[in-house]
């Protein structure tokens, strides 16, 4: 159920809705908008009778949510969530650009992509600490110890981190270190986990899963949502199709799709939502103009030696040539997602 609040509805008539939803057994969602609050009730099972609400001093309606979702909805929120990373901000009609090497391997390697991605202007550094691999045998990252790098590269260019919980375990320690959870493809409907980032004071960064549809990734923010956390940016990171030509099928399509439903930022990558190097320029220009909020990519001086995902990694030179055109485009279209 949604209540919409009149548009002068008074701080103690919306503190008082709250208390009446809470009284009942249910969780109250404020949404404060540009015109009016609106409050998403979740936790009931069956439908709520509206009456309990309908009378009450300052709203202006209780409408039955008759859609999957209840959160991520422009229903509840018409105004665009921007996303607060330690002050950067991602969908408020500036370009985010995250970047950085797949996985942290050294101290050298992640300096040299972070002094690049910092010179070119962007906000967000990226880096595995805990990699999902494929085969047990590959390098799967170096766990807390990365954080100590990352730790520098933020206080020496001022970028914010950005980096991948598996489980609740390392969630706590992304927690302590970093200023953004990533939660990846494989992980999209781990439920205890999207519970967990749900309860963190820290944003989500919350990929599309390889074979999710857009209504099972929505509903996995809609899971982060519900226990609290407002704070998510969705990345299309592409998809499993038959093509053999990429690693992935970036669906850009998705970029519209979602900002006709959801009021979060959505972003796109487009390293793993290609797999190969030299189409990643190409496919970034896309999502920018396509109206993504921003772009990922993998960043590493010397992709050849990547410990992984060299493949779709961009050399330092490709970095800076693809930000400047990010950029351009970015200014031309300048439509903040239409
Ligand atoms: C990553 O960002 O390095 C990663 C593992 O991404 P995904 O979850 O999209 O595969
Ligand atoms: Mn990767």
């Amino acid at each position: 159920m949604l209540i919409v609040m009149n548009a002068g509805a008074s701080g103690s008539e919306i503190a008082n809705v709250i208390r009446v939803v809470e009284s009942l057994g249910f969780r109250a969602h404020s949404m404060p908008g540009a015109n009016r609050t609106a409050i998403g009730v979740t936790g009931n099972q069956g439908a709520v009778d509206l009456s309990h609400f309908e009378n009450l001093p300052g709203v202006a309606e209780a409408i039955r949510v008759t859609k999957p979702y209840k959160l991520i909805t422009l229903d509840l929120r018409p105004d665009r969530t921007v996303v607060d990373v330690a002050g950067a901000k991602i969908g408020d009609g500036s370009l985010a650009i995250i970047a950085g090497p797949c996985a942290i391997e050294s101290r050298e390697q992640a300096f040299a992509a972070a002094e690049t991605v910092a010179k070119s202007g962007a906000k967000f550094f990226r880096g595995g600490a805990f990699k999902p691999r494929t085969s047990p045998y590959s390098f799967s990252g170096l766990g807390e110890e990365a954080f100590k790098i990352l730790g520098e590269i933020r206080d020496q260019f001022g970028l914010r981190i950005v980096s991948e919980g598996l489980d609740e375990s390392t969630i706590d320690i992304i927690e302590q270190h970093a200023d953004m959870i990533q939660i990846g493809a494989r992980n999209m409907q781990n439920f205890t986990l999207l519970k967990r980032a749900g309860r963190s004071k820290l944003p989500v960064l919350l990929k599309r899963g390889m074979a999710a549809t857009l209504e099972e990734w929505l509903l996995a923010a809609e899971y982060v949502m519900a226990e609290g956390n407002y704070q998510i940016v969705l990345c299309e990171r592409g998809v499993r199709t038959f093509a053999q030509h990429t690693r992935n099928t970036l669906d850009l399509a998705a970029v519209p799709a979602v900002r006709r439903i959801s009021h979060l930022p959505v972003i796109v990558d487009a390293a793993h939502g290609t797999g190969r190097s030299y189409m990643v320029t190409p496919l970034a220009r896309a999502g920018v103009a396509v109206g993504a909020d921003g772009i990922m990519v993998e960043v590493h001086a010397r992709p050849d030696e990547a410990l992984s995902d060299g493949a779709q990694a961009l050399n330092l030179a490709e970095f800076e040539q693809m930000t400047r055109e990010l950029h351009a485009i970015h200014k031309v279209i300048g439509l903040n997602g239409a």
